[in-house]
This record gives structure tokens, sequence and C-alpha cells, in this order.
């Protein structure tokens, strides 16, 4: 098809669709957790001991007992068969984003020709998927194959129903031959068994004599875009980039505001509703959903559970949503900036650190200034993220996370951390050495005697702010709607963990100098914020104030861009951080640092193509054209002696000249791989690439405002964003 032929028959697909049935959901107690292994069922069919010996290893991080695994994976197994399934999966994340399962059948065959269906104990424990194809970051050659999968006993199996059949799918660990991981979960159980014994530490110098075991959980929002799979099929950048790489604004964006919290489109919410029905099977507790404020973006968001949980169950989120769009005729969008001109999408990592004995312990309570152990956990927090500031910034740093931060939208590339009025006061007062009470919040009196008095919130939001304390957790508002959550878990806990043994060490020290425990506090908390205050930011993270304040006065990094911010896993005050507390070796660390990087100039020279391709296939034959057919009609109404204004034949023609010589520079950049350090190439590809790119986008945006809508060859904004 030529022209706008595509985009015709698209918006015609889609006028005509026959909408995808609602069918009334199920009560909620039969589809909860319907096809999840959960402890309820282990205890339904294990016996007693094995039951009592795998509870504990889940609920109290006691260490496996691998004697009784033949007997889980019977169990296991009997239950997968009784849900259809013929084959089960070790389930694992690599270093990229995604989700990778190895499946196997259950299938055994006998000498006697016949088969059973079998699953032992060691084939749930251990697996050995070939690692030699995911990226590893140097750790493994490409000939040293070996890598393994192991269980992860703490999230629970469940069955992934697909078109194709059911699959019991087991959560594991992924580990090189070496055992070095080449995953995001080991170092995120580790980071929290190290967080677990720090915060174990404090607790116990705080004088609480039952502790149980400290554990951090996470609920993250999801931002994501829903486009008609019509428009995306025709988009080689949507379909291969996951962004619009091209694409002229559209008259209305979101300057109306009228998206966000708006009334859900009817088509968006049938699918909405077939994403929660799956996630409830799963035993993904899904609570909210809403519009976002950009036209055609949505959020949900679960409710928070332990973080190695709900990284696992935020992984089938995106599954999820993704594979279920599909289903409704649509794609599901979750790069980081889809669209110019309107917000990208981000996910709100909510965090918090507690156990079932001290509660959580960043609940400060109605009166903060007596609650010592809050204010201990707060602000090891606040010490954390202003020593380690640029790690947090390293590990949301991607090729579509750089077009969200710092963009009037989402947080800047700057970390700072925001605590309310009500904090904010304690640790004044901290400050200056004596603690006298808390504000009070007050109540809110709406002066209509038929509304309710309520109480407030002691503290207000702060939209701005990338690290924010929003009332009884800490919410890292910069990760990427794409990304895994793991990473930033990882530096979460890792940096608390650091802070909270230097808690531990100064309250050590000061007892052991003869201070009573409140003065030994005291000297450590104001130790604490006179050290590291200078990260705790209540104001505008917008302004271009606070981006020159920040750095020029508060000493805290401005890393704009992923090349800018991944070397920072090169630093050497971050290889010891990991390596001291157990989280990641400097092998293992390296490794990452590597893939990341590899990631973002992959990612960027794939963008640059695929601009130089549809500006040399699409947009410069349809310019042409217009610009043939413009002028022969010019030409022959001057013969009748009719003249027209050719001046647009002029500006036309010039953009097209620009647009071609930056798509010849570009070319030759793309070509471009001798690089002393892979540094050099990072700074290239933010710098070079990016730049011609911009520059080629501009030219292209303003043909597309130029020449006839009906030699246009890709969907335009308008339609990707409107029509559904
Ligand atoms: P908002 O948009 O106001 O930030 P949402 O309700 O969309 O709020 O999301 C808040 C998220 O924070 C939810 O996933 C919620 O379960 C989670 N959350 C609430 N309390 C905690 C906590 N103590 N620790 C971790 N996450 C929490
Ligand atoms: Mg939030």
């Amino acid at each position: 098809m030529t022209g706008n032929a595509t985009r015709i028959q698209a918006i015609q697909n889609i006028t005509n669709r026959t909408p995808v049935a609602t069918t009334f959901p199920e009560p909620l107690s039969s589809l909860w957790a319907s096809d999840v292994f959960t402890l309820a069922k282990m205890k339904e069919s294990l016996p007693k001991e094995v039951f009592k010996s795998v509870k504990k290893t889940i609920e109290t991080g006691a260490e496996l007992d691998v004697s009784v695994a033949d007997v889980v994976a019977a169990a296991m197994k009997d239950w997968a068969l009784s849900k259809g399934a013929l084959y089960y999966a070790h389930v694992f994340y690599p270093l990229t984003n995604a989700t990778a399962e190895k499946h196997d059948g259950f299938i055994s065959v006998q000498s006697d020709g016949s088969v059973i269906s079998e699953f032992s104990g060691k084939l749930l424990v251990q697996g050995e998927p070939d690692g030699s194809s995911f990226p590893n970051g140097g750790i493994r050659s490409t000939f040293e194959a070996r890598g393994y999968t192991a269980w992860d006993v703490t999230s629970p199996a469940y069955i992934v129903n697909t078109d194709n059949g059911a699959t019991l799918c087991i959560p594991t660990v992924f580990v090189s031959w070496t055992g070095e991981a080449l995953d995001k979960k080991t170092p995120l159980l580790r980071s929290n068994a190290a967080m677990n014994k720090a915060a174990t530490r404090v607790l116990s110098l705080l004088g609480n004599k039952d502790i149980a075991p400290v554990n951090s959980s996470c609920g993250a929002e999801q931002e994501y875009f829903l486009v008609d799979a019509n428009f995306v099929n025709s988009r080689p950048d949507l379909l291969l980039s996951g962004r619009t790489l091209l694409g002229a604004s559209p008259a209305k964006g979101q300057q109306f505001d009228d998206h966000y919290f708006g009334a859900i489109p009817e088509r968006v919410q049938v699918y909405m509703q077939d994403v929660e029905e799956q996630l409830y099977r799963l035993g993904i507790p899904a609570k909210t959903r809403h519009n976002e404020v950009a036209p055609g973006q949505f959020e949900i968001a679960p409710f928070h559970e332990a973080a190695n949980v709900a990284t696992d169950h935020q992984q089938m989120i995106m599954t999820v949503l993704k594979n279920t769009a599909k289903k409704h005729g649509l794609v599901c969008l979750l790069h980081e900036k889809p669209f110019k001109g309107i917000n990208g999408s981000g996910k709100h990592v909510n965090w918090s650190v507690g156990n079932s004995t001290q509660g959580n312990l960043l609940d400060p309570g109605n009166t903060p200034h007596s609650n010592t152990q809050f204010l201990i956990f707060c602000a090891a927090v606040i010490r954390g993220v202003h020593k380690y500031g640029p790690l947090l910034r390293a590990v949301i740093a991607s090729a579509s996370n750089d077009h969200r931060l710092g963009a009037n939208e989402a947080p800047p590339a700057i970390m700072s951390v925001y605590l309310g009025s009500q904090i904010d006061n304690v640790f004044e007062q901290i400050s200056n050495g004596k603690i006298t009470g808390s504000l009070n919040a007050g109540v809110m009196d709406l002066g209509i005697s038929t509304l309710p008095i309520f109480n407030k919130d002691a503290g207000d939001r702060n939209r701005t702010s990338p690290f924010a304390f929003t009332g009884n957790r800490f919410e890292f508002r910069a990760v990427g709607s794409g990304q895994s959550v793991a990473g930033p878990l990882v530096s979460m806990n890792t940096m608390l963990a650091d802070s909270l043994n230097w808690v531990a060490d100064s309250l050590e020290a000061h007892l052991a100098k003869g201070s009573d425990l409140d003065t030994a506090i005291l000297a450590t908390l104001k130790e604490i914020i006179d050290t590291h205050g200078a990260v705790v930011f209540g104001g505008n993270g917008y302004s271009a104030e606070w981006h020159k304040m920040a750095v020029e006065e508060r000493g805290l990094a401005n890393l704009k861009t992923a090349a800018d911010a991944l070397p920072v896993l090169k630093e050497k005050y971050i290889e010891e951080l990991f390596d001291k507390l157990g989280v990641l070796s400097p092998v293992e660390l390296a490794s990452r640092f590597e893939i990341y990087a590899e990631q973002y100039i992959l990612a960027i020279e794939v963008e640059a193509k695929l601009v130089v391709s549809m500006v040399k296939t699409g947009i410069y034959p349809a310019a042409v054209k217009y610009l043939a057919e413009l002028s022969s009609t010019l030409s022959s109404l001057k013969d009748n002696g009719i003249t027209l204004d050719a001046g647009r034949l002029t500006t036309i023609s010039e953009n097209l000249n620009s647009l071609t010589a930056i798509i010849e520079k570009l070319s030759a950049a793309i070509a471009q791989h001798d690089f002393a350090t892979i540094e050099d190439h990072l700074q290239f590809c933010a710098k070079t690439i990016r730049t011609l790119m911009d520059e080629a986008r501009a030219f292209a945006d303003s043909l597309e405002t130029e020449i006839s809508d009906e030699l246009w060859p890709f969907p335009t904004y308008q339609e990707m964003l409107f029509i559904k």
C-alpha cells in the first residue's frame, strides 16, 4: 500500500472492530491465587514435618532442608497436573529487564517404552539452562556455557495458562558454573540478607529482645501506554524500539489535563479487567487503576508485598499487561518515553523495611520526635541517599529513561530526599541538639456541616522529588516504567545496610565511652543530619534554581544521561560497598557495568538505524512525490495564467535537503566503532548520535506538517493517541 492507505485501513479496522466481550468476573474468593501453589495448598498436600520445614524457610529465611525437596516436588507436580500442566519451567531474571524461562516436560520414558510423569526434588531444586546466550558481562565466555537455576522457595510456584497450554513456573536464581550471579534475583536476596543483619544489630542495640527477621517491602506503581496494534504495526520505530522516533505534535496533547483520572475508556476498562483477573489468579494483589496524565496512558498498582515476591510479581505484571493487550488488539508500551511532548511513564517504587515483631520501621506514628526507632531508620536512609545517590542514579540509567528524567514531568537526575514539613522539623531540632516535639498535622474542616471533619496527613506530597517520604515508606520515583524493580531495591537495601552498620558502630562507640542510650542516639542522629542533611530538599525539584543550588552549594551530583551515570558502577567506593556487604563481588559488579553500557549503546544504535531507514524509505519518497506533484501543478496553473505562491516548494525542498544531509551524518556516526574506552562510546551515543537524531527529527516533523496528508506513510500522533 502506498501513501496513507495503511493509515486509512488501520482507522477502518479500529472503527469496525468487534469489541472483546466483557465477562462478569468470578468472585474474588474463587479467583484469588487459584493458579498459585500457596502455603495453604502445601499444607493440604504435604506431610506435617515437611510443611513445617518449608514454611520455616519461607518465613524466617532458615536454610532449606534439601531432603524435603522430593516430597515437595511430588506434591507440586500432582497439583500442576490437576491444573492441566504438562510442562514445568524454571523462571529466572537475566540482566535484561525481561523474564526468562526454560520449559521441560514432566514426561519420563521408561525402558519398556512407556512414559510416566516425573518430577524429582533434584529437578525442582536445580536446573541447567544454557547460560551462554544471556548477557554475562564477561563473566563467562561463550564456549563456557554452563549456567544453573536454583529454586527460590521464598517465592511461590504458579501456573501460567496460555493458548498453548498450562505450564508450572518455578521462580529461581540464575548463576554461572563458577557461582557468579547472572541474574537480578540473587543480589536482591543477598541485599535483603545484608539489610536484615544490619537492622537486627541496630534493633538489638536499641534494647529489643525479640527480633523477627527484617524484610524489605515493595509496592510498585506501573504506568503504561495503550496504542491500537493496527497503528503500531505500521510504525517501525514503535515496533522495534518501543518509542516514536519521529512524529509531529498534535494540536491537542495533554494541555487540558482532561485525561488524568478521567473516566476509563470502555475498551481499556475491559482490558484492565482481563489483566486483573489473571493477576488475581496468580495471587498478585492488583489494587488501583486509573487514567494517567497523557492521552492513552494508564496506571496499575498492586498492594505491596515482600520485596522478593513483589519483584517476581512485578515482572509478571509487565508480561500480563503486554500479552493481554495483544488479545484486545492493543499494544502495551512500557517504554519510558513513547511519545515526544507528552508525559512519559515511570514506575514509582514504594519501599519500606520491617518485621513481625517491631512492625514497619519507617512508620513515624503520630509523634515522630519520640519514635527513636523510626528516626534512626529514617536517618539511615538519608545518609544512604547522600552517600550513594550516584548509585541510585546509575541503577535506573537506561537509554529510554534518559528521556524522562529532568524533563519537567519526572524527577530530576539529581538524587535528593523529601521528608515533609513534620519530619523535616524533627531533624532540624536534632541538628539544634534538642528534641522538643512534633508539629501537629491538624484536622481538615471544610466548613460544610454535611461533610466530615478529617485528620490531615502530617506532610504534603512533593511530586518533583525523586526520593520522597510518603507517610510510612520511601517512594523512589525516578525508576523507569520498563525497568525491573530489582536493581533499585538492591541498591536501597544495600545502602540502608551500610548506614545501619554505621549507626550500630556509632552507638557502640558512644556507649563504650559511657554515654547512656538516649545520648548515644541523639549524638548519632545529629552526626548524620549534620553530615548528610544536604541531600534533604523540600522545594521544587524541577526548578533551575535547585539544579544550580544542588550542584554548586550542596555538592550533589547531576548525572544527566545514562552515559554519565553508568560509570558510577565502576567507582571504588561502590565496589567496596557491594563487596563488603556480600551483595555483589567486584567481578559481578563489573559485569553489570559492561552489560548495561552495552545495552545503552545497542538501544541507541537501533534507534538511529530506524531513523535512517524511516526517513530514506518513508519520508523522503513522500516528500519528493509531493514536491513533484506540487511543482507540476504550479507550472500547469502558470501556463493557464494562474500564478500561486511557490514558497512551499522552497520550504519543503530546503527541509528535505537539510534532513538528507543529517541522515548522511547519522549513517556515518552509526558506522563508527573505534573507541578507546566503553565510556567514550557511551558519550558518543549520548552526545553525537542522539543530537543528530534530534536534528533529523526536527526536519522530519516539520515535513509532516507541510506535505499532503494523503502521502504521509506513518500513523500520526493524533491517530495513535486518540483513536481506540
Ligand atoms: P500513590 O499514587 O498515592 O503514591 P498508590 O496507591 O497508587 O499511591 O500506590 C502506593 C503503593 O505503595 C501501593 O503499591 C502500596 O501498597 C504501596 N505501599 C503502601 N505502604 C507501603 C509500605 N509500607 N511499604 C511499601 N509499599 C507500600
Ligand atoms: Mg505514588
